[in-house]
């Protein structure tokens, strides 16, 4: 399967890395303004395949697009001093529309993989402007903050982050909802495995989960810049999906059409991903509060795409 990447800066490169590293698909083409760039990152990566498997890395313009099954959109404009978010988010979906158009001049019948921030309102914006079904236009949402609940979660019970069940929905950024209340490790609900493994959830432990979960991105982006290699990692995880059309569930945004009736608005929830995109998605048991919370985030979403004048 041949995937694209438009826009092949930090998170576009990261995510071509992982997927050449995993061999998860047989080529990947690298398309960027800074055409330099793109051939620069596709060269280095190209570099690192030898050792790992048979993926061919390429770089090119919109052309080189043509027959690729999927497209990961991470091109991204940055804020201008005193610009608002809105109007950063009017620029990004200018961006968008010109990007979009000559992606789907070149390969028509690609799924749209989204990473450009606000990835929600990107996603939702994406979908407007192309007009595609919602299934083929798939934000990474909260793939890589479900990544990093788990993450902690395994790390406090002291098992592998992959024995743990457990999500985080709504908004990728401050209005986020981990869903405790669902949460599993191997097959227990989580209170009762933290129990038997003597880490019991306390209400600090708890804190601080929530804690490292919300604000992982702005810590490391004190430190290094930016975020990177989770994201990178999580989109190769989505494309994989696809690729092997694996029915994968997933926590991924696309535009929904009633999420506790909040109308139209794309958000994260536990998707199913295949070879055709989302084909279902499931709603999670929840807690009284965590339904208040994720009801909140998608107003809150919603209220901003449908503010963003196209
Ligand atoms: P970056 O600045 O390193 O890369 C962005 C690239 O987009 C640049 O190389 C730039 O030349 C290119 N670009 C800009 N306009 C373009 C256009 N019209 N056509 C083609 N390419 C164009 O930024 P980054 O760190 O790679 O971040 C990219 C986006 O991903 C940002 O919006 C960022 O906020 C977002 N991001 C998302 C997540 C997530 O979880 N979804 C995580 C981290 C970053």
């Amino acid at each position: 399967m041949k995937v694209g990447i438009v826009g092949a800066g930090m998170v576009g490169s990261a995510a071509g890395y992982a997927l050449a590293l995993t061999g998860t698909v047989s080529r990947v083409v690298l398309v960027d303004l800074d055409a330099a760039l793109a051939r620069a990152q596709a060269e280095d990566i190209a570099h690192a395949v030898p050792f790992a498997s048979s993926t061919v890395i390429e770089h090119g313009d919109y052309p080189a697009l043509a027959g690729a099954s999927v497209v990961i959109l991470a091109a991204g404009v940055g804020q201008k001093p005193g610009e608002t978010r809105l109007a950063l988010l009017a620029r990004n979906a200018a961006v968008f529309r010109e990007v979009t158009a000559r992606v789907l001049e070149h390969a028509p019948d690609a799924i749209l993989l989204v990473a450009s921030n606000p990835v929600d309102v990107m996603t939702q914006i994406t979908t407007r402007l192309t007009g595609l079904p919602p299934e083929r236009v798939i934000g990474s949402g909260t793939i890589l903050d479900t990544a990093r609940f788990r993450s902690l979660l395994g790390r406090h019970l002291g098992i592998s982050p992959r024995s743990v069940h457990a999500y985080v929905l709504g908004e990728h950024g401050d209005s986020e909802v981990l869903a405790w209340s669902s949460a599993r490790a191997g097959s227990a609900p989580l209170a009762s495995f933290a129990a038997q493994v003597g880490a019991p959830i306390t209400g600090h432990v708890r804190d601080a989960i929530d804690d490292g979960v919300r604000n992982a991105a702005y810590t490391i982006i004190a430190g290094k810049g930016a975020t990177w290699y989770g994201i990178g990692a999580g989109l190769s995880r989505i494309v994989r999906a696809i690729a092997q059309d694996q029915n994968a569930v997933l926590s991924v945004s696309i535009a929904t059409q009633d999420v506790l009736g909040v109308r139209d608005v794309a958000l994260s929830l536990p998707r199913i991903v295949g070879a055709a995109g989302v084909t279902a998605h499931l709603m999670p048991d929840l807690a009284d509060d965590e339904a208040a919370a994720l009801m909140k985030s998608a107003q809150l979403l919603k209220d901003t795409a449908d503010a963003v004048c196209l």
